[in-house]
């Protein structure tokens, strides 16, 4: 049976450690760590993700600004809050909560934070500065998977790696980071041809796409690490029977009416994989350790620290 990988566990030693990091900033140089969050209209989902943001600031000791804006503000009036945070000093960090209103385009709002701030890694700046191996600002969700197999020792120096999905937030940067680590790695998506057959090479294998319990354990070589990042809120009429044998599971199902399952089928790929993320608490919980940790990098890169 594969070993479950603790997200949650890992999520809370990086915390940790960006607590006292942000203490020793504060003693040495007298500056409080500063991430400015802007969340555009009423998304329910991104307002839990904003409040969780602040609230893991609080607790590092970072100082958070939630700016919320009405659903209405136009992209303009959005640039013009973005240059005011890109020239005020105590932020060091900011993001833009995704996705925004339809009518504002993502990419101009990214082009506009400066790119010393960018801490999401999402300004073109920072692409490219992963894409040469420079350093720079790294999208949370793909580090904190590398993160998450440098701390259990995992190693990918000559390993096949295959990357299921290739979004600029999740696949593409993944599978630049596994290959600036020396593994072989191949990018898979909607149009790959013979999908099984190329997940089972695969030493480290990566889903990325949305899709509940896609990949499947005859996808998986024995003793692979299957790194889960889809997150899928399956309700009770879409649920199916093997769901309903985990009894947390079945709990939410019977309360909630929905549970959450990532794109890899956990019960037949776990019988198979080596190590497994579960979901939810495999790389989920990561995702915001690791924004934090790029705010604390951004303050010192502009303390030169
Ligand atoms: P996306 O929709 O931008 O990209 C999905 C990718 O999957 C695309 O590149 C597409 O080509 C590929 N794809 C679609 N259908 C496919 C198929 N049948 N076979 C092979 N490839 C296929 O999604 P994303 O933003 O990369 O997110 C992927 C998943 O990860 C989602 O479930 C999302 O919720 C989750 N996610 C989780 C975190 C986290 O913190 N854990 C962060 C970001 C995204």
């Amino acid at each position: 049976m594969a070993i479950l990988i603790d997200g949650n566990k890992i999520a809370a030693e990086i915390k940790e450690e960006v607590r006292q990091e942000v203490a020793e900033i504060k003693a040495k140089y007298g500056v409080t760590v500063g991430l400015a969050v802007v969340l555009v209209g009423e998304d329910p989902a991104s307002k839990i993700y904003v409040a969780n943001k602040a609230k893991s600031c609080e607790v590092a000791g970072i100082y958070s600004e939630a700016l919320r804006l009405p659903a209405e503000t136009t992209q303009d009036q959005l640039l013009a809050e973005i240059d005011r945070l890109n020239k005020r000093d105590e932020i060091h960090g900011i993001l833009v909560q995704s996705p925004p209103p339809p009518h504002i385009n993502e990419k101009v709002i990214f082009e506009r934070i400066d790119p010393e701030k960018d801490v999401d890694g999402f300004h073109p700046m920072n692409v490219g500065r992963l894409v040469i191996n420079e350093e720079g600002f790294v999208p949370a969700t793909p580090s904190g998977i590398i993160e998450t197999l440098a701390r259990l020792k995992i190693p990918i120096e000559g390993k096949e790696a295959v990357v299921i999905g290739r979004s600029d937030i999740v696949g593409k940067p993944i599978a630049l980071l596994l290959l600036h680590r020396h593994a072989t790695v191949t990018i898979c998506h909607s149009r790959t041809q013979n999908l099984p057959e190329v997940a089972r090479r695969a030493d480290i294998l990566v889903a990325a796409v949305g899709k509940p319990a896609m990949v499947k354990g005859d996808w998986v070589k024995p003793g692979a690490v299957v790194i889960d990042v889809g997150i899928n809120r399956i309700t009770k009429d879409k649920a199916w029977d093997a769901l309903y044998s985990d009894p947390k599971r079945a709990e939410d199902l019977n309360t909630k009416g929905t549970t959450l399952v990532g794109d890899v089928d956990e019960y037949t790929v776990g019988p198979v994989a080596g190590y497994l993320t579960p979901v939810p608490g495999g790389v989920g919980p990561l995702t915001i350790a690791m924004l934090l940790k790029n705010a604390v990098f951004a303050a010192k890169r502009r303390l030169r620290i």
